[in-house]
């Protein structure tokens, strides 16, 4: 890692703003902003059992993982047709570009959706039709990992891949997403494999509510080259070790992790802890319009509580470009766009 100036705290705000970074952990449906979700609604003669905007926000409030995935759930009802999965879509993508987010690798799920009655195509086809618009109108690349939903059955998730097998060439990966306890990752052993066999690339969400355990079973049983969240491994000393030694990124989402009650506070988030034992961690958003921020609040906030420096910064923002999925010399690209910012920066 290089070693880069330092940069004053008054002027980290800034710095943190400007930074040229991925995002790795994010779903599209939990980017759904309260406002949009009452225009789709009204669109589609949908109503929503909130009142207002205002209502719909009192209720994001959530002791643990499962609420969240309730109300979560709820909201996705509006989303009908391929406009509205392209609406959705090109919102985040402009608000990731106002964050100096220049690549981001975009969570999605068909099976809330096709469970409402809309086909795997229309999903993918107005996911896809947004990043590739971003491409060329905010300078932004960005690619889909479709999740499995791990509180269904594998034969499910083999159902899921097979619908949207058409698709492949849109596709960057598969993840596995929603309720972990329970429902642990070897679960999903011989669908991942299957995805591997097409192709795909592989992560899994691990080690947030879910024991270290699990961050082993995603690595040995499915074979995943990244861990989403993975908060958890710190518990076990011979999981650092090994995530260290193989340099498995891992993508955390502090407001995230303080909205779920994953910690206390966000001084207590151990994000500074993680990098301080060599991991490759990254921030991301998780599900921005629910947990309070986009990718640099996570950032601002995280930084402030934990007191992390603007080394801290270009790591978390090199890591990301590490972790993600983009080819060696977008990497080196965007690692020397990095380096400019700190050059540069006064
Ligand atoms: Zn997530």
């Amino acid at each position: 890692m290089n070693t880069v100036k330092p940069i004053p705290a008054h002027r980290l705000p800034d710095l943190l703003k400007r930074l040229p970074k991925a995002e790795l952990h994010m779903h599209i449906e939990g980017s759904l902003e309260p406002e949009l979700m009452f225009a789709l609604a009204a669109r589609n003669g949908l109503s929503l059992p909130y009142a207002d905007v205002a209502a719909l926000k009192k209720a994001y409030v959530f002791g643990n993982l499962q609420e969240f995935l309730d109300v979560y759930h709820a909201g996705t009802q509006v989303l009908r047709t391929e406009q509205d999965f392209y609406d959705m879509t090109w919102a985040y993508l402009e608000r990731a570009a106002a964050d100096h987010v220049v690549h981001t690798e975009i969570f999605f799920d068909t099976q809330t959706h096709t469970g409402h009655g809309v086909d795997t195509d229309t999903v993918i086809n107005g996911l896809h039709r947004a990043c590739v618009d971003a491409r060329s109108q905010l300078g932004i690349s960005a690619g889909l990992i479709l999740c499995f939903l791990r509180h269904l059955s594998q034969a499910e998730a083999f159902e899921a891949l097979e619908q949207a097998t058409p698709h492949l060439d849109k596709l960057l990966g598969v993840g596995l997403a929603s309720s972990e306890l329970g429902h642990p990752p070897e679960k999903f052993t011989e669908v991942f494999a299957k995805a591997r066999q097409l192709g795909l690339r592989l992560v899994a969400h691990a080690g947030e509510e879910g024991p270290p355990a699990y961050i082993w079973s995603a690595l040995d049983a499915l074979k995943v080259e990244r861990i989403d969240h993975g908060v958890q491994a710190l518990k076990d000393p011979a999981l650092v070790a090994r995530l260290v030694r193989e340099q498995i990124p891992l993508t955390v989402c502090p407001l995230s992790n303080l909205k779920l009650c994953v910690f206390p506070t966000l001084a207590q988030h151990n994000l500074g802890a993680m990098l301080q034992a060599g991991l490759v961690a990254t921030v991301n958003s998780d599900d921005p319009a629910y947990f309070g921020g986009y990718i640099n609040e996570n950032f601002t906030q995280t930084f402030a509580a934990l007191g992390l420096s603007s080394q801290h910064a270009y790591q978390l923002a090199s890591n990301s470009f590490e972790a993600s999925f983009i080819d060696a010399s977008a990497k080196q690209a965007y690692q020397d766009r990095l380096a400019e910012l700190f050059e540069t920066f006064e």
